[in-house]
């Protein structure tokens, strides 16, 4: 052990970890260039109801990165909510999302359509968030009904009382509340009660194998159970089966999103979904 071994034996300069440093405060420095440089874009991916009629989208962000190619959100979202740039990147999701609803809202075939945006704890906590969202969305001329922030269990575990104050203030104005992953976290079911939530998404990871495995498929039904008598709607995340939707449906789930229905993807391509004659 080094410690037991002395100071002078610490390996600081493990070349390995050396590396691990350099690519991370590299990758650091290209994101804050990316995000001034536009690279950072949004992908939309269908979400839709018990008769697979599209109610909405998912926007998840992606990094077009001029040597590596697009990156997913889920390498760099980590280092930006380290660093802080997670505050900027999360406005500019938030203002991609708020000037498409304001695009869809034009069109009687799409003005029903809400775009979900996943906020971070760091995000949520800033003191001015409740007011950048608000103003965001009246900058874009979005209609805050159509707008839901996904939020996820592990930001419950900070002020509650901060937490409710702030979604009260958003959801006065029209704005929805998702619990995303709902189940891989560790929050209790009291706070579940005492949120002002309209929706849970279950984590993909119990519809995976919820056709094979007792255990999933005994969690989703008591989530959907739960979300019933709770009165939230349900979303199931990564369903790519029929047989996995045939099992959600007949539990009472009414909301669907994975790979079935559609994967994230530029919303030219959505709205090409929509109306094939556009
Ligand atoms: P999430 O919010 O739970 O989003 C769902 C993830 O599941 C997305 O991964 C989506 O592409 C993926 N997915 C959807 N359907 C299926 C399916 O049928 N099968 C499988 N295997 N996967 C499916 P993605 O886009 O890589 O995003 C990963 C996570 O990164 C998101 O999980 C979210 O937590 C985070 N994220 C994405 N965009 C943002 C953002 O703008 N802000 C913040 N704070 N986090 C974001
Ligand atoms: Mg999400
Ligand atoms: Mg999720
Ligand atoms: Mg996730």
């Amino acid at each position: 052990q080094a410690k037991a071994a002395g100071r002078n034996t610490q390996r600081f300069f493990d070349p390995d970890m050396q590396a691990a440093v350099n690519a991370r405060s590299n990758l650091e420095a290209d994101l804050r260039q990316g995000l001034a440089r536009n690279e950072l874009l949004v992908h939309y991916q269908p979400v839709v109801d018990h008769q697979a009629r599209l109610v909405g989208a998912e926007a998840l962000v992606r990094w077009r990165h001029p040597q590596r190619g697009m990156i997913s959100p889920g390498d760099f979202i980590p280092l930006a909510e380290q660093t802080g740039l997670i505050l900027p990147l999360g406005q500019t999701v938030l203002e991609t999302a708020c000037r498409q609803l304001q695009r869809w809202g034009q069109d009687a075939a799409t003005a029903h359509l809400s775009i979900s945006v996943n906020v971070s704890a760091r995000q949520f906590r800033q003191p001015g968030f409740v007011a950048e969202v608000l103003d965001t969305l009246k900058a874009h001329r979005a209609e805050p009904q159509r707008l839901k922030l996904e939020l996820t269990e592990s930001l419950l575990l900070g002020d509650i009382e901060d937490t409710i104050v702030r979604m009260e203030q958003l959801k006065a104005q029209g704005v929805g509340f998702a619990l995303d992953d709902f189940g891989t976290g560790y929050s209790s079911l009291s706070y579940l009660k005492r949120l002002p939530l309209d929706q849970i998404k279950i984590d993909q990871s119990f519809v995976r194998d919820v056709l094979s495995d007792p255990n999933d498929a005994a969690i989703v039904r008591t989530i959907l159970a739960l979300a019933k008598s709770l009165d939230l709607q349900v979303v199931a995340e990564g369903v790519e089966t029929t047989g996995q939707l045939g099992f959600l449906r007949l539990h009472g789930c009414e909301g669907f999103q994975g790979y079935l229905f559609g994967r994230p993807v530029p919303v030219e391509e959505l709205d090409a979904m929509l109306d094939p004659t556009r």
